[in-house]
């Protein structure tokens, strides 16, 4: 059975990573996915060729989540190319980590705008089509750290608490239109980026979560996959915590 069949989904930052985990998820389940990415721009061509494998629509778009206007000129292309958005996945986001006694206001600024000012600018440029088709499902990347906190990521970290308030909000604003909004907080999820840390290190790290492992990109996609279909027809204003039980 295929969970997203005839659905079309705009997914943030699906280049690398866990974007790119849910894109290539979404197409097995049968939805249209149109994704987005900043520069990667061989990654995002090779996907868009790899997503049209599986039989469904897939076109990437090289769009700034971060610019208001661009992100409004996304959302009216894919209306324009696909006829509907169905789930947005608002997963781009970058780290610019320091202590905060070293932070500039620039690296505080990218990350605000890269990961929590995109979540408003998406956000407020699918409504239309979704207000108009009476449903929608809008998922968060947030992360355990907007939950929790850690030391050396107080950009990140209010960023991605900032992504549950944003996404509680939504919630409570368009749940009567039937649109449904929902994050994820991941835990430690080894990717491409966390491919190049120390290898003891990392294994402290995967010793401390109950399930004693890493999360893999799956992991992530599998709960997004949940939160797009209609599975989760009665599931609005949370946030699903995929840690292996480290926040436990
Ligand atoms: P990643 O491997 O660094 O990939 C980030 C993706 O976002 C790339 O496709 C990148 O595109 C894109 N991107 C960055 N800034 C963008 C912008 N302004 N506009 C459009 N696209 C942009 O990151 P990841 O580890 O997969 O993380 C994905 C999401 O999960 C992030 O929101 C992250 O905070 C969250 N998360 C990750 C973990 C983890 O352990 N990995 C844990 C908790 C939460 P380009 O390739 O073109 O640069």
């Amino acid at each position: 059975m295929q969970l997203l069949t005839g659905k079309t989904a705009i997914i943030t930052g699906a280049s690398r990573g866990i974007g790119h985990g849910i894109a290539l998820a979404f197409a097995k389940q049968g939805a249209n996915v149109a994704f987005t990415y900043l520069s990667s721009e061989e990654k995002a061509k090779a996907l868009e060729v790899e997503l049209s494998a599986f039989g469904i629509k897939a076109k990437g778009y090289k769009s700034d989540a971060a610019d208001f206007k661009a992100a409004e000129e996304l959302v009216n292309n894919v209306v324009a190319e696909f006829g509907t958005v169905d789930v947005l996945v608002n997963n781009a986001g970058i780290t610019r980590d320091t202590l905060l006694m070293r932070m500039s206001e620039q690296q505080w600024d990218e990350v605000i705008n890269a990961n929590l000012k995109s979540v408003f600018n998406l956000t407020k440029a699918v409504t239309k089509p979704m207000l108009k088709a009476k449903k929608g499902s809008i998922i968060n990347m947030s992360s355990v750290v907007g939950v929790k906190g850690n030391a050396g990521q107080s950009n990140y970290a209010a960023s991605k608490a900032g992504i549950i308030g944003f996404t509680k909000s939504i919630a409570l604003e368009l749940g009567s239109r039937n649109i449904r909004s929902n994050a994820i907080a991941p835990g430690f999820i080894e990717t491409e980026m966390t491919g190049v840390l120390d290898e003891k290190v990392v294994q402290q790290w995967r010793d401390g979560i109950p399930l004693k492992r890493g999360g893999h990109v799956d992991d992530v996609a599998n709960a997004t996959i949940f939160l797009a279909s209609d599975m989760s027809a009665y599931i609005t204003g949370q946030t699903i915590n995929v840690c292996g039980g480290m926040l436990t």
